[in-house]
């Protein structure tokens, strides 16, 4: 290693601030690498379209944003490895139906919001989640339920295939947007329902928000009630309460509006869309 390397090694040197030229120049080389990948891997425009057409969640999505929901599914699924167990076979309409309702919550956000998210596992139907946990007095538990979704912090999202299937047709279930609203949950600590807010968002209103929503929904859930616009799983914990939200956001936002219409302000000003609008 020459003199002059081994200075631009130093650890002074190594973390300074880099100037706005560097930063444009890496913008850029990202930028490229991006397109390529693209370029190499996208679907062909009919697949797409199939698959957009064949998905109400999507229904009003504009043909830039079409576009721009294509090229965010290709760079996560070469982003992502994906794993089928058992006898999982997917097909090309499985991968990219997964990937773009994967996406559309990231639609106007980006891609690094889906960072932590490396392994998508797919079980062909409902799979049996083992979870151990010890109780107040230090007894050893384990629960032995059948799921169609799970997200781990720092791990995998797994899905059952029969319900990625039944996804996407605007009533309100989608297992794939569930599971991604849980890791875009655990991006600042444990799932909690409090992910990381805009800077032209108020934690207080957030938190008013969601805490009011929550108290009313469990009570009324406890009362035998069937609220329209929630799936009653949302009474689960604060954390499955922002995630069935976000499912109800996407697939029946007319119907969330109504029930929390301050929920569903918060979730339009965090995912940065409006498909009630879309919707109609
Ligand atoms: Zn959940």
């Amino acid at each position: 290693m020459s003199q002059a390397a081994m200075v631009e090694y130093d650890a002074g040197s190594a973390f300074r601030r880099r100037t706005d030229e560097e930063s444009q120049l890496l913008d850029r080389l990202r930028a490229w690498r991006r397109q390529r990948i693209i370029e190499r891997r996208a679907p062909s425009q009919a697949l797409w379209l199939e698959v957009v057409g064949s998905l109400p969640v999507l229904r009003g999505l504009e043909p830039p944003q079409q576009q721009a929901l294509r090229d965010l599914s290709t760079l996560l699924l070469h982003k992502v490895q994906l794993v089928e167990v058992a006898d999982v076979r997917l097909g090309e309409r499985d991968v990219w139906s997964l990937a773009a309702q994967a996406c559309l919550p990231i639609l106007e956000l980006g891609l690094d919001w889906y960072e932590a998210c490396a392994t998508i596992v797919v079980y062909p139907g409902n799979f049996v989640a083992r979870h151990r946990y010890r109780d107040e007095v230090g007894l050893e538990h384990e629960d032995v339920v059948p799921l169609s979704g799970e997200a781990w912090d720092s791990g995998p999202i797994v899905l059952s295939l029969d319900d990625v299937r039944d996804a996407g047709a605007a009533d309100g279930f989608n297992v794939v947007i569930h599971e991604f609203a849980h890791k875009l949950d655990m991006l600042n600590g444990d799932a909690n329902g409090h992910p990381p807010l805009h800077g032209n968002m108020r934690l207080a209103d957030w938190t008013s928000a969601f805490t009011d929503a929550y108290a009313d929904f469990t009570a009324r859930v406890l009362a035998g009630e069937h609220p329209d616009g929630l799936d009653t799983y949302a009474a689960e914990s604060p954390a499955e309460f922002f995630s069935v939200a976000s499912e109800s956001f996407f697939e029946i936002p007319g119907r969330l509006r109504r029930l929390y219409p301050e929920v569903y302000r918060q979730l339009a000003l965090f995912y940065r869309q409006r498909p009630d609008e879309r919707l109609g």
